[in-house]
């Protein structure tokens, strides 16, 4: 369908996910143009994430995540291997701390089965086994999650395109549609089209807006924060180790994950970020802070979450006590003392009008115009999928 019509095609985002529908389109026989406002690619949530590839147990079963994620973990790690990216499938362990878990880790264990991911629930000295320093009162254990380099992974796409287009410094300004054409204006000119794909992730609520659409998601940004474990007290953890999720909010705790490189880092928090590209809490932009107060969903959202969660995450964050103390619910040898500054993300999370948060990856189309509106986690693990369900998307909007 259209497969004919579309012969050249504009991307506006180059993180994992602008950069997967880029190589799908070129892979296609498209002639694909990304633009990238940063002067590297991967710069926002991509650059600056844990790093795992995850392994779908988590997501609604049906769930564009729950596919997406179970195949992704499958791809990622297969393109790893083929392209030469650095990656390890470490396993990890979801650690039940209290009896009162247990539950949770259950249906935990359930809707691994039900999305086809390998775990299995094992007890507290097995989980030892796998973690000497856990305090578990049971966990799952994860074969597939995996450990990654995704700014590598990046580079490697690049270099699949090279017949593409890339510009680099090269932020999309303004969208318009003349002639069966998309037309979008940069500081260097017009960059045409027969359709656009946005990828703008923290920005694509208003890329959405400036090509004409009226999305009902606003993007709100929330920030991770991230300490490392001191080299010396690296030995404490072998792998990755999660704390059981609380379903009732969107994020997966603060967890400790194994790098490549052999460091801990431990993190992320959530806190609201005061620009959308907020990486430090001295980090403000009115104008966003505007954006954000105005729209209805975000006072609604105050109201389910402000007090207590929001509120205990700011004080996490402003104080490493706390943030340790998270720690060592899962590996009781983790001290203040053990704990350095590490960098910080910022999470693309799209809200809606009523307080909710949108749960599953959230695309949407205009004529010749494909949106991703919502692609938080595991959007990093499951770009080759997402990059392969939006070049198909593009090709049945015009
Ligand atoms: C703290 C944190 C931890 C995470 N951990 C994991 C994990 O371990 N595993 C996992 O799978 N996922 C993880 N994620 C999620 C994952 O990082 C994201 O889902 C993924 O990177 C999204 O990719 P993207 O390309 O949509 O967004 P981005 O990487 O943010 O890319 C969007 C790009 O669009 C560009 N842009 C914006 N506006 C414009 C414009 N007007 N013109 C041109 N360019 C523009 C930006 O500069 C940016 O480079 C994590 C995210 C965070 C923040």
């Amino acid at each position: 369908m259209g497969t004919d019509r579309v012969r050249t095609v504009t991307v506006v985002g180059g993180g994992i996910v602008g950069l997967a529908v880029a190589r799908a389109l070129t892979r296609r026989g498209v002639a694909v143009t990304v633009l990238e406002k940063e002067s590297r690619w991967g710069t926002h949530q991509t650059g600056h994430n844990s790093n795992v590839v995850h392994a779908g147990l988590y997501y609604k079963p049906g769930s564009l995540k729950a596919r997406m994620s179970v195949s992704g973990n499958r791809s990622m790690v297969e393109y790893a291997r083929e392209h030469g990216v650095p990656v390890e499938v470490c396993g990890k362990l979801v650690v039940a701390t209290s009896a009162d878990e247990l539950p949770a880790l259950t249906v935990l264990a359930e809707r691994a089965e039900a999305n086809g991911v390998p775990a299995k629930l094992v007890n507290q000295d097995e989980a030892r086994e796998y973690e000497p320093e856990v305090a578990a009162v049971a966990a799952l254990r994860v074969e597939s999650t995996g450990i990654i380099d995704y700014p590598a992974v990046c580079a490697a796409m690049v270099g699949e395109l090279a017949e593409a287009d890339l510009r680099l410094s090269t932020p999309a300004l303004a969208i318009r549609t003349v002639n069966g054409q998309v037309e979008v204006a940069t500081e260097n000119g017009v960059v045409r089209g027969d359709a656009l794909v946005n990828c703008a992730g923290l920005h694509s609520d208003r890329v959405a807006r400036m090509a004409g659409l009226t999305p009902r998601a606003r993007i709100v940004p929330f920030r991770g924060e991230y300490y490392e474990l001191r080299p010396d007290r690296s030995h404490l953890v072998r792998g990755l180790i999660y704390p059981v999720p609380d379903p009732t909010l969107p994020f997966l705790g603060v967890h400790l994950t194994r790098m490549l490189d052999g460091s801990v880092h431990a993190g992320p928090n959530a806190v609201l970020a005061l620009r959308r590209e907020g990486y430090r809490w001295r980090d403000i932009s009115p104008a966003d802070l505007l954006d954000t107060a105005r729209f209805p969903g975000t006072w609604r959202l105050a109201r389910k979450y402000a007090f207590p969660v929001g509120f205990d995450e700011v004080r996490r964050s402003l104080s490493k006590r706390r943030f340790a103390a998270s720690l060592a619910r899962l590996v009781p040898a983790v001290t203040e003392d053990d704990l350095v500054r590490s960098g910080a993300g910022v999470r693309a999370q799209a809200l809606l009008p009523d307080g909710s948060l949108v749960d599953d990856f959230l695309v949407e189309e205009g004529p010749r115009q494909v949106h991703v509106l919502n692609a938080p986690s595991p959007a990093a693990t499951s770009a080759l999928e997402i990059g392969a369900h939006l070049a198909e998307l593009v090709f049945t909007t015009v």
